[in-house]
């Protein structure tokens, strides 16, 4: 990340990007004037195959936010949604697809990819692609970012990936099968109810997407998979507590409740039955705002790299993380992170402070430690007492 102390006139673009929506906070309060499509029942689709339209959800401003914020900056480091059942957490990860940029997809089973040798040099792939460099063929082509959702029940041998047995029995060859995680890579990893998945599994999870990749090892055969993807996680907090670990490990925590206001809770209701009677009616009622949004997601994306955070922003905000007694250093990661998505897509290319303001509840939500602080404290009164004791030697 760029941090850099500079006036405005010397980094800001001369002009800005044409945006259909004025800014990011605009999108996400979109809510359509047009008038919705009749409940007339369509036979044969399946609601599934046509998610709910992202904009058409009433109200959930922080959750849209957050969601988009991980589109467009995937080094936020996952977003985990906390709420009651039916508060349209799932409704809103699936109505992503709409939205979901484009991306430079692997040709390969190891997922390679050209920036991988830009970075790593050409060590840091597979000798097949090695020599596909070397030939100038390419290693990947331009692909829509993939929803995957990992099924509550799945085993750790499903999320890593295990010995392919079809080979074995009908080649006799032992090789390993790619497993969700490697399936998730340079995709968007959607787990609900994340708080009942099986320890060992979201650790794997969770260290595959620090890491960016990982490695199986089965008997003699190991091999190492890319797995660089957006987590997101959602939770009922009434159904299971989510250890502090996993917690710390979410760039941005939003914590969702339902409507409280009459009217909109009526304007979902509505939106939902007709929906239900006509979801490809719903989708083309807003086919044109969901494409524009698309396209600044997209935009976004591309204006990132060239985003930056001057020093002047960047250190109070860490004096006030200090200030509320947060440790992780993730905190701030995924604070600046999101600031910069936020800032990208308004078309700009300096955070400021408003910046920083925006996305600030999200990054910085439950992450103070009571345990943490009291043994800090703890820890203060053993080091004055041995002090104390150590003054005392010798006299
Ligand atoms: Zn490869």
């Amino acid at each position: 990340m760029a941090t850099v102390d500079s006036t405005p006139e010397e980094t800001e673009p001369k002009e800005r990007i044409a945006h259909p929506f004025r800014t990011l906070q605009e999108l996400v309060n979109f809510v359509s004037g047009k008038s919705l499509p009749s409940a007339e029942p369509e036979e044969g689709v399946r609601s599934e195959a046509l998610p709910f339209p992202f904009l058409a959800i009433v109200g959930q401003q922080e959750m849209k936010l957050a969601l988009l914020l991980g589109l467009i900056n995937p080094s936020i480091g996952g977003i985990l949604l906390v709420g009651p059942r039916g508060t349209a957490k799932t409704t809103a990860v699936r109505s992503l697809l709409d939205l979901l940029p484009q991306v430079e997809r692997s040709l390969c089973f190891y997922g390679c990819l050209p920036e991988d040798i830009e970075i790593g040099g050409i060590d840091a792939v597979c000798p097949d692609c090695s020599k596909k460099y070397a030939e100038g063929k390419p290693l990947s082509v331009q692909d829509r970012v993939h929803l995957i959702e990992l099924p509550l029940n799945s085993q750790l041998d499903d999320v890593v990936g295990g010995i392919d047995e079809r080979l074995v029995a009908t080649h006799g060859r032992q090789r390993v099968r790619r497993g969700i995680l490697a399936q998730a890579d340079r995709n968007l990893l959607y787990i609900d109810e994340i708080n009942l998945l099986a320890d060992n599994i979201v650790d794997s999870i969770l260290d595959a997407a620090a890491q960016g990749s990982y490695t199986v090892r089965r008997g003699p055969i190991s091999a190492t998979y890319h797995a660089r993807f957006v987590l997101v996680g959602s939770m009922n907090p009434e159904e299971g507590r989510l250890r502090p670990q996993i917690l710390d490990r979410f760039g941005l925590r939003v914590i969702v409740r339902g409507l409280d206001n009459l009217s909109e809770r009526l304007e979902a209701y509505r939106r939902v039955q007709v929906y239900l009677s006509n979801p490809r009616g719903m989708a083309n009622s807003y086919s044109e705002e969901t494409l524009a949004a698309a396209e600044e997601i997209q935009s976004a994306r591309v204006q990132l790299p060239k985003v930056i955070l001057p020093d002047k922003i960047a250190k109070p905000a860490i004096k006030l993380i200090h200030k509320l007694g947060i440790d992780s250093l993730r905190s701030e990661i995924a604070w600046f992170e999101a600031a910069r998505a936020y800032t990208a897509a308004d078309g700009r290319i300096k955070v400021t402070s408003e910046d920083l303001r925006a996305v600030a509840p999200m990054t910085l939500r439950l992450r103070r430690s009571a345990f943490m602080a009291e043994y800090f404290n703890n820890q203060e009164g053993e080091e004055l007492e041995l002090n104390v004791l150590l003054g005392g030697i010798g006299k």
